[in-house]
């Protein structure tokens, strides 16, 4: 499936005189000769030599961004500041959902992992991507007085991380010169299997500036995440745990820094398997907001039903049994049961 697509089947791993280029940052760890794609379709040594990819992608990234009318339809808003009253006056100007504003979605192309159920596949349309400079997108987010926040997601913006950060940074910077009281959350979605001192440095600016972390926990069991995601869950387990300990409750303001979402794939992530997540997630602390999402067919799954009510709700009840903060996210899908 995914050498339809120029992607390897799996992350390269060049040896002795054949090594031109190793990456760090995510689990995958490419090494490439000059004849290899990396795992996320993002780097190969002969495009470089052309100046076609940027390695390391600090100051430029492939993205595609566009603005989202307040309160979004993003993971977490159902407990952040664009989407409740959470946050305000130190990281939102209203006091209550932020209608009349935007989150900027910034879409990042390529991804660590391989999903067979993806919904955002598309960051797999490499000829369609434009590689866009951390500067001149900062310029445009920051233009926008309407702009609330900005959010991170893909594919996975693992692959992208370093720029991702120094766009912040850039974004941050002109602020603070040109509108200091202004407000910019910045917000990461991912499927958690960054580096970690990256993974931690996009912690530290999220709480900074009243954004927050959503981790897509696909599964607890390493074998169904390899079996469906291609890779596996280690990398995205251990930085919960470390985010989660660290970070989680330290702003103290009642706004959760990171958060976990599970999306309910029939006959493969049922209740037993959320089970295992909700208990992974409450032994390190059970106000940790946790999301599951109701399943619809896409790219190698469309033959998959949509979630069953039944098993929805049976797994909401099983992830309540350790948490206290559980939402059901995509609930309009169940009408079509
Ligand atoms: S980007 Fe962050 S602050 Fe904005 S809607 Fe999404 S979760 Fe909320
Ligand atoms: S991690 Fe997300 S974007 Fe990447 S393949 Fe899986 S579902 Fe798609
Ligand atoms: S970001 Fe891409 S190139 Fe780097 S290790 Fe991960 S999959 Fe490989």
């Amino acid at each position: 499936m995914r050498k339809l697509v120029g992607l390897p089947a799996k992350p390269p791993k060049a040896e002795g005189l054949d090594i031109q280029l190793k990456c760090n940052y995510c689990i995958n760890e490419c090494i490439l000769s000059k004849d290899d794609m990396s795992y996320c379709g993002l780097r190969n040594i002969s495009k470089k030599e052309t100046g076609e990819l940027p390695f390391p992608s600090r100051s430029k990234g492939y993205i595609h961004g566009y603005i989202d009318a307040n309160p979004t339809n993003c993971c977490n808003a159902w407990f952040c500041p664009a989407g409740t009253s959470r946050g305000y006056p130190d990281f939102s100007d209203y006091n209550e959902p932020e209608f009349g504003t935007y989150s900027y979605a910034a879409f990042l192309y390529g991804c660590s992992f391989s999903c067979l159920f993806c919904q955002n596949w598309s960051h797999k349309n490499f000829s369609k991507r434009n590689l866009l400079e951390a500067d001149t997108l900062a310029n445009q987010i920051v233009k926008n007085k309407k702009i609330t926040c900005l959010c991170y997601f893909g594919g996975t913006p693992e692959a992208q991380l370093p720029f991702t950060i120094s766009l912040a940074e850039l974004i941050l910077k002109k602020i603070e010169k040109q509108d200091p009281k202004r407000i910019m959350r910045i917000c990461w979605e991912w499927n958690g299997s960054g580096r970690q001192d990256l993974v931690e440095k996009c912690m530290r600016i999220a709480i900074k500036t009243g954004g927050n972390i959503k981790f897509d926990l696909k599964s607890f069991d390493e074998k169904l995440n390899l079996a469906l995601c291609g890779i596996s869950n280690t990398r995205t387990l251990e930085n919960f745990k470390f985010l989660a300990k660290n970070y989680f409750g330290t702003r103290g303001d009642d706004m959760p820094e990171l958060s976990g979402c599970t999306l309910m794939v029939p006959g493969y992530v049922n209740h037993e398997e959320v089970e295992l997540i909700a208990n992974f997630i409450s032994e390190i602390n059970p106000e940790i907001p946790y999301s599951l999402l109701v399943f619809h067919g896409d790219y190698q799954m469309r033959d998959l039903p949509i979630t069953p009510r039944d098993q929805a709700l049976k797994s909401l009840k099983v992830a309540q049994k350790y948490l206290n903060n559980v939402n059901l996210g995509n609930k309009f899908l169940l009408e079509f049961t």
